[in-house]
């Protein structure tokens, strides 16, 4: 990967598994103007994931739907741009063992998404409930 100030080279000098996400931190050094940044790697469920519909329907898993899905129900939060995310990846890691031969239904994804978000906030909850059911 190369340094976002520079575009020159970088070395990574410090990396740590985020198990609870499955995810991989990395720090990085650019080895010209010494910028340091640090990068997330994470599988893209996009890619992997068909949801099957109520209708029996196949679509592409998007992080971004589900993302915008839980943030509007966060809209009375000031921190609703981070509280998304980070709910984000601790329901995409309740759905993996839903997935069966890739394919993921639609009400599992509604139902483990109410069950974090009642979990966190219930007002969310109730406005998530009530655009999804
Ligand atoms: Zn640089």
């Amino acid at each position: 990967m190369v340094c976002i100030q520079c575009g020159q080279n970088t070395q990574v000098f410090n990396s740590r598994p985020q198990k609870r996400f499955n995810k991989i931190w990395r720090r990085r050094r650019c080895t010209a103007c010494k910028s340091v940044f640090t990068t997330v790697e994470s599988a893209l469920y996009d890619e992997l994931w068909l949801i099957e519909t109520h209708n029996k329907r196949l679509k592409p898993f998007s992080r971004d739907k589900l993302f915008l899905s839980i943030h509007s129900s966060l809209g009375h939060r000031k921190t609703a741009t981070a509280d998304a995310g980070a709910l984000c990846d601790t329901i995409i890691k309740k759905l993996v063992p839903h997935v069966s031969g890739g394919k993921l239904k639609s009400s599992d994804i509604i139902k483990s998404t109410e069950v974090a978000l009642n979990r966190f906030d219930k007002l969310a909850s109730a406005h998530y409930r009530a655009h999804h059911s």
